[in-house]
């Protein structure tokens, strides 16, 4: 097995990303109250499209198997060798504790990349620990999604990100992402990498969620 590192239009030149299947690896995805997935993934860009080609879904697939062998962590690390930034799951989460620790490994032994981590594994409370001390590193910021596609966002958390329905419906303490205003891609913006930047507020994009929030307005 080898390790997939994928690298999307929208990011930086030379940002990559390890991914898993989105949802399979989601379990902060599924409100067990309600008994259906958190508005956010509803309309998740991950679960349609070009995301469900087999030969998108094959490397995510050989992923959640490769990161449990001993070598990986050195083969990230290599991989990274002349990377400046890093996204960790452009689609799919961080599902094992396990997998964090390797991980954080990682992150530690690349202080010359910043690391992006979002994730929505935070509600699950044997993540806490790992996940902070991901955070406290001076490379890294753990970025908590909410489930919320109208801003809302929990303001205890120090690093967050949320969805709103346009521009025009950013709340004070959003820090809007401006990426569709740039045909979709990041150019010279690093906000998501930044840890001064508490919460990320990204207008809907995409026709399943566009067509949600229409929905819910
Ligand atoms: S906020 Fe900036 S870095 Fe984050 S996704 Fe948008 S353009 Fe990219």
């Amino acid at each position: 097995m080898s390790i997939h590192i994928s690298n999307t239009s929208k990011m930086p030149k030379g940002c990559g990303s390890w991914s898993l299947q989105a949802i399979d690896t989601c379990p902060g995805s599924f409100d067990s109250i309600k008994r259906e997935l958190v508005d956010a993934c509803k309309g998740c860009y991950a679960r349609f499209g070009n995301y469900n080609y087999p030969n998108v879904k094959k490397p995510r697939a050989s992923n959640r198997e490769d990161w449990k062998r001993s070598g990986w962590a050195d083969d990230m690390v290599a991989a990274m060798e002349k990377s400046e930034l890093f996204r960790w799951f452009d689609s799919g989460d961080c599902y094992s504790v396990a997998l964090a620790i390797k991980i954080l490994e990682v992150i530690k032994r690349t202080p010359h990349v910043q690391h992006w981590f979002p994730t929505r594994m935070h509600k699950f409370p044997k993540f806490r620990d790992v996940l902070a001390t991901i955070n406290r590193q001076k490379n890294a910021v753990v970025r908590r999604s909410s489930d919320s596609i109208t801003g809302e966002i929990d303001g205890r958390w120090s690093n967050g990100s949320t969805i709103i329905p346009t521009v025009d419906h950013a709340k004070p303490g959003h820090t809007v992402c401006h990426a569709y205003d740039r045909q979709g891609k990041c150019g010279e913006c690093r906000q998501c990498w930044d840890k001064k930047v508490k919460t990320i507020a990204y207008p809907a994009h995409g026709r399943s969620m566009i067509k949600l929030v229409n929905l819910a307005a």
